[in-house]
Parts: structure tokens; sequence; C-alpha cells
């Protein structure tokens, strides 16, 4: 089956009792047993499982060329999961430039139980693996990376960490799985903000990981079921139908994305534009090699003066784009990093990696790209 047929048929039929053709949201914590231990169907506790979450994680699993999806509260509630496959000693290796809430996870909740983590410019594969010891036990990669739109090689560190047996997640939420597949790059595990585009409405908060193998799938779904961060039957539901249209938004949200990078790239007040599909992204070979049909939605600038302010005013001015948080809706947002989504990343730590206080995120939506371009226009006058 094509990805665009995936979308919307992967994993799913018609519902068994009713012949129903969209899964029904079942709101039932539990499940009806005939004799102590032996449940009616498959179903026992909706913690374990819920038919609209397994609708969902097959549905997951399809269209990331995995064997077993599984649906989170959260995309942080699914790093979680990953996390608690680790022990005490045990050492990660990610990347310097993460979701302000993923870098927050790791050095405020995990460091404190004796993890430790490298943060370090994975596009220095020799650094990467000199890095590696006999506790390392995770590679955490984001590519591309929020805010600043660094890329990293899916297919070189898959060849280190299967050569030192180390496990290598991805998260694939800038990208989603109709530009790139980290299961078939070689990754072991593909984590999903499902809040952003597979949700695509901005309407619900959720969260995914996609494994290929099952025993690994069987760990994380022991961790998700031990410690509870599962996504809602409702929930389910509302991201299953977002996944119905993913291909065909993300097309937009390329097209879109490349016209705006394109604009701000000749604009006088801007300094730099970050978008893997402009040839001038230090990363531009690996974005040409690993995302297939497009570079995404997601554009980020800074400006020639007026640092904050320029930022500031520029984000007030703004009427299409509105000025918040999150991305990957139909609608597009702009945010400003360090006063907004990455506020939690040390300034000292901001300034050290980039994300300076002129830098400005949009997530470019599906909307008419004239009335987009407009917008610009009006806000950068
Ligand atoms: C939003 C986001 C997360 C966290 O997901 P939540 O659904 O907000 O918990 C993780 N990674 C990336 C790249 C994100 O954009």
């Amino acid at each position: 089956m094509k990805f665009n047929t995936k979308t919307i048929h992967g994993g799913q039929h018609y519902e068994k009792v009713t012949g129903a053709v969209m899964p029904p949201v079942f709101l039932t914590s539990t499940y009806a047993q005939v004799s102590p231990g032996q449940p009616v169907g498959d179903y026992e506790y909706s913690r374990a499982a819920n038919p609209t979450r397994t609708a969902l994680e097959d549905a997951l699993a399809s269209i990331e060329n995995g064997t077993r999806g599984l649906a989170f509260s959260s995309g942080l509630a699914a790093t979680d999961s990953v996390l608690k496959l680790l022990k005490l000693g045990n050492e990660v290796i990610a990347m310097d430039d993460l979701y302000g809430g993923t870098y927050r996870m790791f050095a405020r909740i995990y460091q404190d139980f004796g993890i430790k983590f490298h943060f370090i410019d994975m596009t220095d594969l020799v650094k990467l693996e000199s890095l590696i010891n006999e506790n390392t036990k995770l590679v955490w990669v984001e590519t591309p990376t929020n805010p600043l739109m660094k890329l990293a090689d899916i297919a070189e560190i898959a060849k280190i960490t299967k050569k030192h047996n180390i496990l290598f997640a991805v998260d694939n939420t800038f990208a989603t799985p109709y530009l790139q597949k980290p299961l078939d790059l070689g990754a072991d595990i593909v984590m999903h903000s499902a809040t952003k585009y597979l949700g695509g409405h901005s309407d619900v908060i959720a969260g995914a990981l996609i494994v290929k193998d099952v025993e690994l799938g069987e760990k994380l779904h022991f961790a998700q079921f031990a410690t509870g961060g599962t996504l809602g039957p409702l929930d389910s539901f509302l991201v299953l139908r977002g996944i119905k249209t993913l291909h065909l938004r993300v097309q937009r949200h390329c097209e879109n994305g490349m016209k705006v990078a394109e604009y701000l790239n000749q604009h006088p007040a801007i300094e730099r534009v970050y978008y893997p599909g402009l040839a001038s992204h230090p990363h531009f070979e690996i974005a040409k090699k690993q995302m297939i049909g497009g570079f995404g939605g997601m554009v980020t600038f800074t400006f020639k003066t007026g640092k904050l302010e320029s930022a500031k005013s520029f984000l007030e001015k703004v009427k299409v784009f509105t000025l918040a948080e999150s991305l990957g809706g139909v609608e597009s947002l702009a945010n400003h990093p360090a006063l907004m989504t990455h506020a939690s990343v040390p300034a000292e730590k901001r300034a050290e990696i980039g994300i300076t206080d002129d830098l400005v995120r949009l997530s470019v939506g599906i909307e008419d790209i004239d009335d987009l371009l407009a917008d610009l226009e009006q806000a950068l006058k």
C-alpha cells in the first residue's frame, strides 16, 4: 500500500458488530469477563488497551512502516516511556538543539534519577562515537530540530548505534512520516508529538511511539501500561481523523513553507532564514537525502537590526499568523522561542546554541499563500 492510501486505510477495518466504517469512540474504562481472568473479547481495562486507541495505534504503525504503534497522552509522555527503559548509571547522547520540554525532562528530571546526558552537535559523528561507552544505552535525535532547523543524518547515526548495540530514537514531529521514515533509515524508535502535524488541527494533545522490533514494542507498552500515560478514546479518534488528511496537508505545508522561506530570504530586513529546503542551509545535502518530497512547513528567521524589539513588534503586528506556541496545525502560527517555547532552556544555553532574542519561528499553515505573504509584508514594514 502506498503512503497516501495508508493514511486513510492503514491498519483500519470496519467495526465487526455494526459495520461502522469509522471506529466508534469506545468510552469505557473496563470490559466484561465470562469467568475470572477470561474477558469476552481482547480487552480488560483501558489503561492497557482500548479499541479506539488500538485503531489509532495500528494506523501509526502503518504510516511509519513499523509493527507496533503506541498512543500517549502527550508527546512528552511518549518520550518519558522511552526514558523508562533506562537504569541508574546509564548514559544518553542527545542533540544539543531539542524541543524545550524534551531538554527540560532530560536535564531536570532524569538527570536527578542518575542518568547522564551528553548534549552534542549530531553532525559531528566522530564526537558521537567518541562519547560511547558501556553505559551508553540511547541516542536521541530530533531532525529537523526545533527551532533552529538543524538536521542529523539518520542513516549514518544508525550505522554507529547498530555497531555499538545502542537504542536510537528519532523525534519525527517536524518532518512527519510523509517526508521522512526514520525506521526505514535504521532508527529503532520513532517519537511524535501527535499534537502537531499528525493531529493537524491544534485541537488535541497527544504523543506516539512506533517501532519495528516486536520485543521493543512490548517493553515500551509495558512502560506505558505500568506508568499510565495513555491517550483517551476521544483524543485517539481526533488524531486518527487528522492522519487521514496528513498527506494532503503536509504537501501544502511544504509548498507554502518553501515560498515563505524564499520570500524572507530576499527581504532586506531579514538577516538569516533557517529552512532545510534552501540551498544556503548548511545541511541541505542531508535534507535532500532523507526528506522525501518536501522540506516541511517550519521556517525560522532573525532580523538585521533591532533584535528583540524587531521580533516583538513583528509578532505583535501579524494578523493571519496567530502569535501562539505550538505548530503543525492547518492555521499559521508565529512564536518567539526565547520568550515562549524555549524559555525553559537556560539563557546561557540558548545563547550557546543560537536561540537569540531576535529569532522568530513560523509554523506555516495551509492558507492561501498570497494572504500569508501579504501578512508578512505588512508586519515587516
Ligand atoms: C511539541 C513537541 C514535543 C512535545 O510534545 P507535547 O505533545 O507538547 O507533549 C516534542 N518534540 C517536538 C519536536 C515538539 O514540537
